[in-house]
């Protein structure tokens, strides 16, 4: 590929609403682009290592036995409510009507769909076991999208679903799938791990996450300092015993007044250390003494533990807070006044790092008939916070008897489950069996977040350059950057010689043939990531010499013209 017939589309400035490093390298190295909130379009540098993703993912999905079909991201509604999930799943399902005003889903995954083919398509447990797997585009309207395609709106995801006669099966071609995501993820070059999970609202016994580790994680996990054991915060908490909970956030859900809400949050904040954070706003209303609004905002550095604050009495709580005018909490968060809402909000809002602990939050708030109506949380919260709201701390023992636990962030790029029939007994799913009896199929289901890990692997490999594009990931293996082009008959030809060679040798490579300044062209290939980077020079081809450079390690070799086909291939 020549630049000149490319679209490079890097930018110098950092993007200001870009607020972790993927987000900003994926714009400035022009792989991205933003469309709406949570849309993004995939330009071709971006595309590339999409691909490049989903090709090592299909390779291992093949080889642990899946076979590849695509299913529609539109879903008939009545499969939604066969299952129950039409009204359980929420506002994050997309929902719209076709011209006959029929009710349709935007698919933010695809049990039901499955299960509906395999069910009308299988009839016998001579078909077993059959695992089926797909790449395609998911969508979820989801409360905070953020990070760029880290948590979109639309993105795309393997998911693989199988089917089984008996759970001992399912446990198997689960061990199965469990090393595929090993395989995808060793080959991806991350540094990851697997982690046992919450099955959650998914249903099911045994569940895995697969995290990659980074500082800019919205997930917590559990680590033991002495065995493998390895949890999500969930269900390390899930775990953990009971004395060592300061009170339950669950305490908050089963208050009636918000009043008493706001106690029992900032009570159950207080037995709870800060793992860690930048900066911690914990915001609740409450009236002022003439019914009025009033907002009292609690605001934490990552380091201090709540205790040592100082601050004055609040004439609510025996304990001790500030009662701080509105403007200074405006001004201490940064926002501006009028932004957290109208008037005569009484209820506490508390704003965790875990997506996930807010939605069920502003879901519980919902049940109770209460709004959080004039609240934007994209615009008017989502910055803020970053203070786990969790009984499992650092330094706890852990479930598993030995060591300590020791807590860090990541990024969830995969979840497996084995569902069991929670889907297809709901859509009886059922299949002849040995004793020619109808017998309800068991299931387990196998996420990877495809356009996730993009952006999830840049998050372990950049610098202040740009990109350190592991091998396997990088959008071209090799720039071509000849100096000063038109300045020199002798460069443009061996630039044209190399670049038909490598061509012609297999290597895809990116030839930089734009009239720019050296510097502009480096700066270029460095922050799309290109692993190597020829250079074509005046005075090292006096010698006869190309020089060859490592965007991992800097390192700088010189490269006989003969010989560097050879060498690089
Ligand atoms: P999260 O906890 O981050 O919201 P999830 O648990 O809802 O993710 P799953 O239903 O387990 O996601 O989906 C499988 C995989 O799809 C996830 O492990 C993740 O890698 C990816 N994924 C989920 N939501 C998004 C999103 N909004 N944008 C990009 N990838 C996503
Ligand atoms: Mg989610
Ligand atoms: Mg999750
Ligand atoms: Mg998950």
């Amino acid at each position: 590929m020549r630049t000149s017939q490319y679209i490079l589309a890097t930018l110098k400035e950092t993007p200001s609403d870009a607020e972790i490093i993927s987000h900003q390298l994926m714009l400035r190295a022009g792989m991205i682009r933003k469309l709406a909130s949570g849309l993004y379009t995939w330009l071709p540098s971006g595309l590339k290592v999409l691909r490049k993703v989903e090709q090592v993912v299909r390779e291992e999905m093949d080889k642990a036995g899946a076979i590849e079909m695509l299913m529609p991201v539109i879903q008939p509604a009545d499969l939604w409510q066969e299952s129950g999930r039409w009204e359980q799943f929420g506002p994050e399902l997309l929902r719209i009507h076709d011209r006959h005003n029929r009710p349709f889903a935007l698919g933010p995954t695809h049990e039901e769909v499955i299960t509906d083919f395999v069910r009308k398509e299988i009839s016998s447990y001579k078909q077993l076991p059959l695992t089926l797997y797909q790449v395609q585009t998911k969508v979820r309207d989801e409360v905070r999208p953020r990070f760029g395609v880290m948590r979109a709106r639309e993105f795309t995801m393997k998911d693989a679903y199988s089917f089984h006669m008996t759970d001992e099966c399912l446990a198997q071609t689960y061990q199965r799938m469990h090393q595929a995501y090993c395989n995808v993820f060793e080959r991806l070059g991350l540094d990851y791990r697997p982690v046992i999970a919450d099955t959650g609202s998914i249903g099911g016994s045994v569940s895995h996450e697969f995290h990659v580790l980074a500082e800019s994680g919205e997930d917590a996990i559990a680590f033991s300092t002495e065995s493998d054991y390895a949890a999500n915060i969930e269900k390390a908490e899930a775990l953990a015993p009971t004395e060592a909970r300061p009170e339950p956030s669950k305490e908050l859900n089963t208050f009636a007044t918000p009043e008493a809400k706001t106690i029992a949050a900032l009570k159950t904040l207080h037995g709870v250390k800060p793992h860690r954070g930048v900066k911690t706003l914990i915001v609740y209303g409450a009236p002022d003494e003439n019914e009025q609004r009033g907002l009292v905002a609690l605001i934490l550095r990552g380091d201090h533990e709540l205790n040592e604050l100082k601050a004055e009495k609040h004439p609510l709580v025996d304990s001790p807070l500030e009662m701080a005018k509105e403007e200074d909490i405006f001004a201490a968060i940064g926002a501006h006044p009028g932004s957290l809402g109208p008037a005569g909000l009484n209820m506490p809002i508390i704003v965790d790092r875990s997506a996930a602990v807010m939605a069920d939050f502003v879901a519980g708030a919902n049940k109770d008939g209460e709004h959080y109506s004039g609240i934007n949380w994209d615009r008017d919260v989502a910055e803020y916070e970053v203070f786990d709201l969790r009984n499992v701390v650092e330094g706890d023992q852990s479930p598993c008897g030995k060591g300590v636990l020791q807590i860090k962030r990541g990024i969830e790029v995969g979840h497996i489950f084995q569902l069991g029939t929670k889907y297809s007994e709901a859509m009886n799913a059922g299949v002849l069996g040995e004793n020619g009896k109808n017998q309800i199929m068991t299931m387990g289901c196998y996420g990877i977040g495809v356009s996730r890990i993009v952006a999830a692997a840049i998050e372990q490999n950049n610098d202040d350059y740009g990109i350190k594009w592991p091998t396997a990931l990088a959008p071209f293996e090799l720039a071509i950057v000849p100096m000063n082009m038109h300045k020199s008959h002798r460069i443009p030809e061996i630039a044209e010689r190399l670049y038909s060679e490598f061509k012609a040798a297999g290597i895809d490579v990116l030839f930089d043939d734009r009239k720019e300044r050296p510097g502009v062209m480096f700066n270029d290939m460095e922050l799309l990531g290109v692993p190597y980077t020829l250079v074509i020079g005046e005075r090292n081809l006096d010698n006869n010499q190309v020089e060859l450079k490592n965007r991992r390690t800097g390192e700088k070799q010189m490269l006989d013209i003969e010989e560097a086909v050879a060498v690089i291939t």
